[in-house]
């Protein structure tokens, strides 16, 4: 038999067809408390979109390690053997929700590791560097990638003239508009955590770690031209593959892999390594297998379980912790910001944010706490009343810092912007030049001369044959 309909109430509906009228040709009565509920619960159907990152697929899996790296880490999710649930959310980062799949953007490649001891996220992308270096200037970059105040449009001049003025862009700019910047599906890319975060180990030691995740289904990548033919007849084109994938079976999985750099190493390293425009390259830090992911269940409910989604690298599990990253640092505090913003106070309650370990705060009041009341003397800390308390064995090791407190050149720290893109740009064949070439050329369209002129110097530096290349493709 099929459940009676109620309110939100609980309250029995008679009748979820008809308003209720003065007279079957009349107007409708204040106490038709169905119909007004109805109306100011749609009025209420959405929540602020996220200012970045806003359109994504998701999917639950399940991580498991299958090498031993207890000489890096005591986290329990990354022991040998380990198997974990987990949720993931992959975006383009410029458009809004209803934006097309296949655009040329970074893809956000977004991880919750629901751990015995609670909850990891790395909020990472599908490249292993990034625009710029000091959050300073991230919210001017992310302006830079939306839509222009007056034209309400987006500016291919905004973006390469912020662009062409942060020469630390030029790496991940390469990788952008490289044959990588337009996955053929969200199955056929690499995620990267990308920012330096850090291992500890039972004895307290401290190692500095890349984490990758790499596709076992190989690269793919589409050119513009595809690109525009999948938009032309669907905008979900990455929504669809990954939901039937799943669906039918076919459990797309990524090979986790890490890079370590002792403590030691990091103080003689001929680059920063908490640098975000920079990789640590393989032949000094090479790649350790760590295990690997699958995505094998869909969402059952989109808005429930992804758009409610709330992933913060301020989320780290003993064993797992941040590093001096700049960047890294304002994450920290900023995503779990947004998430206050756009979902409410405790919007680590939702199901979907809710570790699966017991989780023990003082924080009760504020709007929306749905938790199950619990009768304590205990809602302050230090109490007399067996209220939960702190543990000194989860105290992190110390990390050293040194110098003054001043506001250091982020470009000057570490100047060279171009030999990891030159690297990159060695690594291409020359089909994939042209196509760099081809979609610079494509995505200065419109571009003021001066600032086309400031970002080929940029290029130039990199490689002759680099600016040669857009030049051309530029028709200049
Ligand atoms: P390696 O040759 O050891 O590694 C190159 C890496 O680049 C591989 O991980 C490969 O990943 C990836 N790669 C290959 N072709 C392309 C491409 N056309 N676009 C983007 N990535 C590609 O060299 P290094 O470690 O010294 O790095 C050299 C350059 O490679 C770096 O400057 C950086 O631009 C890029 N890179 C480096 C990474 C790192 O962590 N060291 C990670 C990703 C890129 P795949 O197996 O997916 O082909």
């Amino acid at each position: 038999m099929k459940k009676t309909m109620t309110t939100s109430g609980g309250n029995p509906i008679g009748d979820n067809q008809n308003s209720l009228s003065a007279g079957a040709r009349g107007p409708l009565l204040m106490q038709d408390y169905q119909l007004l509920e109805k109306l100011a619960h749609q009025n209420r159907e959405r929540i602020p979109e996220r200012v970045v990152h806003a359109k994504a697929s998701g999917a639950f899996g399940t991580l498991t390690i299958t090498h031993d790296i207890s000489k890096y880490t005591k986290a329990k999710v990354l022991q040998k053997g380990t198997e974990t649930p987990m949720l993931i959310r992959i975006s383009t980062v410029a458009g809004e929700r209803g934006a097309a799949d296949a655009e040329r953007d970074v893809r956000g490649f977004a991880i919750k590791f629901y751990t015995t001891e609670g909850n990891w996220d790395l909020v990472g992308n599908n490249t292993p560097i990034f625009f710029i270096k000091d959050p300073l200037k991230f919210p001017d970059f992310i302006h830079t990638q939306k839509r222009h105040p007056r034209t309400n449009m987006r500016s291919n001049t905004a973006a390469w003239d912020f662009w062409s003025l942060s020469p630390e862009s030029l790496h991940q700019v390469t990788t952008l508009m490289s044959d990588r910047g337009i996955p053929k599906t969200l199955r056929h890319m690499n995620g990267y955590a990308s920012h330096t975060y850090s291992l500890i180990n039972e004895s307290g030691e401290r190692f500095w770690v890349k984490f990758h995740f790499k596709t076992a289904q190989g690269i793919e990548t589409m050119t513009n031209a595809e690109a525009e033919a999948v938009i032309a007849k669907d905008r979900e084109s990455n929504q669809r593959d990954l939901y039937e994938s799943i669906e039918n079976g076919n459990f797309p999985k990524w090979n986790m892999q890490i890079q370590i750099m002792t403590e030691e190493d990091a103080k003689n390293a001929s680059f920063n390594p908490f640098d975000l425009t920079k990789v640590w390259p393989h032949a000094d830090y090479p790649i350790i297998e760590v295990g690997s992911f699958e995505l094998n269940k869909n969402p059952q409910n989109y808005f429930q379980e992804i758009e409610q989604s709330a992933f913060s690298p301020s989320n780290v599990v003993p064993g797992i912790s941040w590093s001096p990253d700049k960047m890294l640092q304002a994450r920290v505090f900023s995503y779990a910001d947004a998430h206050r913003y756009r979902l409410g106070t405790h919007y680590e309650m939702l199901p979907v944010n809710r570790p699966l370990s017991e989780v023990n705060t003082y924080h009760a009041d504020g709007p929306m706490n749905f938790s199950e009341p619990a009768s304590s003397d205990a809602y302050y800390e230090p109490n007399s009343f067996d209220g939960p308390v702190e543990d000194k064995s989860f105290v992190e090791p110390p990390f050293s810092v040194d110098g003054d407190g001043y506001r250091y050149n982020h470009l000057e720290d570490s100047d060279d912007h171009y030999s990891q893109p030159r690297a990159l740009f060695h690594l291409m064949n020359e089909d994939q030049k042209n196509q760099l070439f081809g979609n610079i050329a494509a995505a200065m369209n419109g571009v003021p001369r001066e600032i086309i002129d400031r970002q080929l110097s940029l290029f130039e530096k990199v490689d002759s044959t680099y600016s040669a290349g857009v030049s051309k493709a530029l028709g200049l």
